[in-house]
């Protein structure tokens, strides 16, 4: 700008002097330069010439400059107008409240918006200075912004930019982001002036707390949750986790993992087994939920995991990596571990003592095999008396000592083991009525009936029912016995009755018209070894078990088991049972009845029996012989195959235990080697009357199971519906 006014100066003056050098060209030309004197005067005249000249030039090229000097300043003023309106409206349009400080003065300049964010106007505001902010921003970030505004005017920031709260005409805290920087110093270079912003960022202010509030929930929860919980990228890179896990892999900070993969932590094969889990999920998109991981500590320990992995998706539902949650279940592990032990111990345990009551009850048994035995083949020889009545003594002793032997073994077999029901398919009706037919002899002068529906709906005569049959005829049979035992004079009943619904129940009632029982004793008689008056029932025998055997068999089958009685009158034993009716046809129900009494063998059948004891040979070889029957004899179950290579027998008594080879083994084998006698019916005879034995009789092949000592009805039975 400044070379312009030279240029017009030196147009006229270079003009002006070359006017001159023309006239002093034309003075020399025509008079020659003669003098100094002359010179001088020529110059006089050039610079008379020249000057008003030079002046003229000055003045109209000043002139000329002004004008244009004007114009310029008008259009940088009109320029300067537009963009300050054009300012003002995009600051009006971006709806941001605008300040001009004078921090010499304190004079401050606001816009309408400034205090439209705080909705109040220009005009409530007044009079405006630097204590109208001072008086509505928050106490607690006054320091913040002040912090900011002086480290940007020591040049420390660019700008000023700070956060505040400023309260709302309505009472409200507004969040404000002030932005502005110094735009004016003093000509000793103090800031004089700053100018800036005002944008209000109460919204996004709440979203950015409500965000970070959320963060921070969702951190508690994690750091909370008793579980570790891990997220890992595509790559099975951690990208985050809880505290607990965390702490696991020895981080301070779940944020000290991020970054890191399993291989940093674990064993190579470990870590491959991780990854690989990982990678599985993420390929298939599938979880793999709660399932044990073994995991071997730096000390060489191990522990139990249980681990879930679950895809982890973004929103547009793409596979984006991994989350996992694992819980330590060393602890649980431990316990159940112990836990099987503990079973395993008991189960041992349990074993053992069922061994020692198949033993026990063996033993006990054994030695009354020839007394029981013997006497009966007496009996069944002797005729005169008083012997007879000896022999019977005997016999009922003997009796007597087997029943008190079966309770106690029977007892404890129910208490110590689980007893599980053996179902059966039986009529129920003809049941009943066998039992009462059995029970007829022991009866005597009293009068034993059986009544079906008289205490209620009667059971059709063709119903069959599946539950253990000799389970419910263990409970009737103690009960009948029981009300035979404590009855003088008058009768013993059985009644059954039965209600439909909603699901078939069944009532067994055993009344009679016996001693009655008090009802302060009622209760505790299904106690074990209680009985009402000790000093009475001796007379009557039994040792307080029967009523405890009825009671537990009774629960085994779902049912109840109750008792009315008034002394001297009578007792009534009700037996609840929810059995289940079954449609099979009659044909393919068995009922356990015995066979009628026969006192002969059809036809002199060939028997073999088997037993190591000469005693028990003694007696069945007379049983078999008194029925008519051709007994022959071996002394283990080697003589008894021999015995089956040469001879074709109808049917063969095997003795379980004997020395060389024992009953089992010989059935085993006689079954397995065909031979005249391979498919022979075999019974087995013993002493030991538990289920596990009976089980390997049958599986051994042999067809029944008399137990000893023997009975000779029950042997006549049982062999007469084998042979044929
Ligand atoms: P026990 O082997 O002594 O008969 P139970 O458990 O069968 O043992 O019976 C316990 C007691 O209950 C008996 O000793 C007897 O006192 C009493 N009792 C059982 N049934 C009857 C009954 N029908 N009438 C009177 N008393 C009975």
């Amino acid at each position: 700008m400044k070379s312009s006014p030279r240029r017009y100066l030196l147009i006229p003056l270079c003009a002006a002097w070359l006017l001159a050098m023309f006239f002093i060209y034309i003075e020399l030309r025509h008079s020659g330069l003669r003098t100094l004197r002359d010179l001088w005067s020529i110059l006089i005249q050039v610079s008379g010439v020249t000057f008003p000249l030079l002046f003229v030039s000055i003045y109209l090229s000043n002139k000329r400059l002004q004008k244009r000097f004007d114009n310029l300043s008008s259009s940088i003023a009109q320029a300067k107008e537009e963009e300050l309106s054009r300012n003002r409206s995009i600051i009006e349009g971006t709806e941001v409240g605008t300040w001009d400080w004078n921090l010499k003065t304190g004079e401050l300049v606001l816009n309408e918006r400034w205090a439209g964010i705080l909705g109040y106007t220009l005009e409530e505001l007044k009079p405006i200075g630097i204590s109208t902010w001072e008086r509505t921003v928050h106490p607690d970030d006054m320091q913040s912004a002040e912090i900011m505004r002086h480290q940007h005017l020591r040049g420390e920031k660019k700008y000023y930019d700070a956060q505040f709260r400023q309260r709302h005409k309505n009472g409200e805290w507004r969040w404000i982001n002030a932005r502005g920087k110094l735009v004016e110093w003093t000509p000793t270079g103090e800031p004089l002036r700053m100018s800036g912003t005002h944008m209000d960022i109460t919204e996004q202010k709440e979203a950015e707390l409500a965000l970070s509030e959320s963060k921070r929930m969702l951190r508690r929860v994690l750091n909370t949750i008793p579980a570790r919980v891990f997220w890992k990228d595509t790559h099975s890179v951690f990208l985050g986790c809880n505290q607990l896990l965390a702490q696991d892999l020895g981080q301070e900070t779940p944020y000290d993992l991020i970054d890191k993969t399993d291989y940093d932590f674990f064993s190579k094969e470990e870590a491959e087994r991780f990854r690989q889990d990982d990678q599985e999920v993420m390929r298939t998109g599938k979880a793999k939920i709660a399932y044990e991981e073994a995991l071997k500590r730096p000390d060489g320990g191990l522990i139990w995991l249980l681990t879930s992995k679950v895809p982890l998706r973004d929103q547009d539902d793409k596979i984006i990596g991994v989350l996992g949650t694992y819980e330590d279940i060393s602890l649980r592990k431990q316990t159940e571990f112990e836990l099987i032990q503990a079973k395993e111990a008991a189960e041992a345990a349990s074993k053992a003592k069922s061994e020692f009551l198949a033993v026990m009850s063996h033993e006990m048994r054994t030695p009354l095999n020839p007394i029981l035995g013997f006497a009966d083949i007496l009996l069944e020889s002797c005729t005169e008396e008083p012997e007879v009545s000896y022999i019977n003594t005997i016999i009922s002793s003997g009796q007597r000592q087997l029943a008190l032997i079966d309770d106690i073994l029977h007892y404890m077999r129910i208490i110590s083991e689980r007893v599980e029901p053996n179902n059966q398919q039986f009529n129920l009706v003809k049941f009943c009525q066998s039992l009462i037919e059995e029970l007829q002899p022991s009866a005597g002068e009293l009068t034993l009936h059986f009544q079906n529906g008289k205490l209620g709906a009667p059971v059709p005569v063709d119903l069959c029912v599946e539950t253990d049959q000799h389970m419910l005829r263990r409970i009737l049979e103690n009960l009948l016995n029981n009300s035979i035992k404590y009855t003088h004079s008058g009768s013993v009943n059985l009644q059954l009755s039965m209600k439909a619904s909603p699901s078939p129940r069944f009532q067994f009632t055993v009344q009679d018209t016996g001693i009655g029982i008090e009802a302060s004793q009622q209760k505790q008689l299904f106690d074990p070894f209680s009985q009402v008056d000790a000093s009475y029932t001796r007379k009557h025998e039994g040792i307080g078990l029967g009523l405890a055997i009825c009671q537990k068999l009774t629960h085994l089958l779902d049912g109840k088991i109750g008792l009315q009685s008034t002394l001297g009158q009578g007792s009534t034993f009700t037996v609840d049972l929810p059995l289940q009716v079954v449609t099979e046809s009659p044909a393919s129900i068995t009922t356990d009845r015995p066979t009628p009494r026969k006192e002969k063998f059809a036809r002199p059948y060939k028997i073999l029996i088997v037993d190591d004891k000469p005693d028990n040979i003694l007696i069945a070889k007379a049983l078999v012989e008194s029925h008519q029957g051709q007994a022959h004899t071996a002394n283990n179950g080697k003589e008894a195959i021999a015995s089956c290579q040469k001879e074709t027998f109808d049917l063969i008594l095997m003795d379980l235990s004997m020395p060389l080879m024992n009953g089992i083994q010989a059935s085993n084998w006689i079954r397995s080697h065909s031979s005249e006698n391979q498919h022979t019916p075999i019974i087995a005879m013993t002493a030991n009357v538990d289920k596990e034995a009976q089980n390997a009789c049958h599986e051994a092949g042999m067809a029944a199971f008399i137990s000893k000592p023997i009975q000779s009805q029950d042997f006549f039975q049982t062999l007469n519906a084998l042979l044929k």
